[in-house]
């Protein structure tokens, strides 16, 4: 969606290796890398009679996250396709038809913004757009690198009450009333994509969208996979490798993407309530069954105290680790047991 690659996620988070001694392997293990969907790196690992087979797999994958990308763009158009750019520039002006897709994801974005009491929330688009701005100047000119305007930093947030968003599912229409909102799924729309396209893949894949990695079932080794959680310090070595049979590893830090002003970093996960970028934490990790729900938790724990991102942690099964500005690593119950290194 943005026009840019973040270093920090090109760094390969999935490793592949064995927890425990393999059976003869039935299938060979491929892999295949795109660097054209979420402005991020996509690798997919999986296992095939043939590498013909598993490109076919892969590529079917590559196509459908694609769409996805499309749809939940907000800086490009892409020739007569309605999607969330079309929306924006329809703010004040009329409902926009589109795609059940977007329908699908905003209605789980309503939820996510209820279950995190506001913290993860898509409609503040406005806010978010002047710290994409900023960001985007800064790094291209780090000498006249600045921070948003604060009054209209404040103002925009007066802008994003997601409750104003309207969704109407039997129409298939989605406005926004306030001329001023605009929406930015980029907290959820990577991981709710991978969720969507790993439902329909065979079992036995591994599929990494920047920091969000979802496996569709064990390896048909019968091991586990193993997944790098990055050090925020240095994203070329691991804090943890974890052993995971299927379900979801979802990473957000602020080392991710940010960038630097009279000598200080800022980044990209911006607390609602300030409207500034969340300082409590310096990445938090997010293991759970479903990506899109883990995309929304790992920002929203990345916001939260840990005893309210606990308490969202009790109430969806999920189990997260957050790493704390002196480097102390906490774990919630239920984290440790996959741990491998
Ligand atoms: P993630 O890396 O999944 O934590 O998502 C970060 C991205 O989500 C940012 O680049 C913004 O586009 C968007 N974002 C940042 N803060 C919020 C927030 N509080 N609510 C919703 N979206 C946000
Ligand atoms: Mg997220």
């Amino acid at each position: 969606m943005r026009a840019r690659l973040f270093p920090a996620l090109l760094a390969l988070l999935v490793l592949t290796g064995c927890a425990a001694a393999p059976a003869v392997p039935p299938q060979q293990q491929y892999q295949a890398t795109f660097l054209t969907l979420f402005d991020t790196v996509t690798t997919i690992v999986g296992y095939a009679d043939t590498e013909e087979d598993f490109q076919a797999q892969a590529q079917q994958i590559h196509d459908d996250l694609l769409e996805y990308h499309q749809l939940f763009d907000i800086y490009n158009e892409y020739g007569d396709l309605s999607n969330l750019k079309t929306v924006n520039d329809h703010a004040g002006i009329a409902p926009v038809a589109v795609d059940q897709r977007i329908i699908a994801l905003l209605l789980d974005c309503k939820a996510y913004h209820e279950l995190t009491g506001g913290a993860v929330n898509v409609g503040m688009g406005s806010v978010l757009s002047l710290w994409h701005t900023a960001r985007t100047e800064g790094r291209d000119a780090p000498d006249r690198a600045k921070l948003p305007n604060d009054e209209a930093l404040h103002t925009a947030q007066e802008h994003s009450c997601f409750d104003a968003v309207v969704i109407d599912e039997e129409k298939s229409t989605v406005f926004l009333r306030d001329p001023q909102q605009r929406l930015d799924v980029g907290a959820v729309a990577k991981g709710w994509s991978v969720e969507r396209v790993c439902r329909a893949a065979p079992e036995g894949l591994l599929v990494s969208v920047g920091g969000n990695v979802c496996a569709t079932g064990p390896k048909p080794t019968g091991n586990d996979w193993v997944i790098g959680i990055q050090s925020p310090d240095d994203v070329s070595s691991y804090l943890h490798t974890l052993n995971i049979k299927d379900g979801c590893v979802v990473t957000s830090g602020d080392y991710q993407r940010y960038y630097v002003v009279d000598g200080k970093p800022y980044h990209h996960i911006i607390d609602p309530q300030s409207g500034y970028p969340a300082a409590r934490w310096r990445a938090v990790t997010v293991v759970g069954s479903d990506s899109g729900l883990a995309d929304c938790l790992s920002t929203a724990l990345f916001i939260l105290p840990q005893e309210e991102g606990q308490q969202l942690l009790d109430r969806t099964g999920a189990v997260a680790l957050w790493v704390t500005h002196d480097g102390t690593i906490l774990y919630s119950p239920g984290f440790e047991h996959l741990i491998r290194t």
